[in-house]
């Protein structure tokens, strides 16, 4: 993840809670006939170039670039009549 603003571009209300989804891969054998699963391997997580980012405000998911280019396109100005978000 970048070390950047981010600035959700859907409820555009939130710049501060976050959280990363990450994807994992877990292989499993099935039993052929009854269709019930007999055994889990250990999950390994898949490597994203870009990481999926959800707004814990509004619940909208995108890639972490689209948080980036929002916040760029409307950085916190840091002056009295801006609300503190
Ligand atoms: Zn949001």
């Amino acid at each position: 993840m970048q070390e950047k603003p981010y600035f959700c571009p859907n409820c555009r209300s939130n710049r501060i809670k976050f959280s990363v989804i990450t994807s994992y891969q877990q292989s499993f054998l099935k039993d052929a006939l009854s269709g019930s699963i007999t055994e889990f391997k250990d999950p390994d997580a898949i490597a994203e170039a870009e990481p999926t980012i959800q707004c814990l405000i509004c619940h909208f998911t995108g890639n972490e670039l689209r948080f980036i280019k929002q916040a760029e396109r409307e950085p916190r100005m840091n002056t009295p009549t801006t609300p503190l978000y």
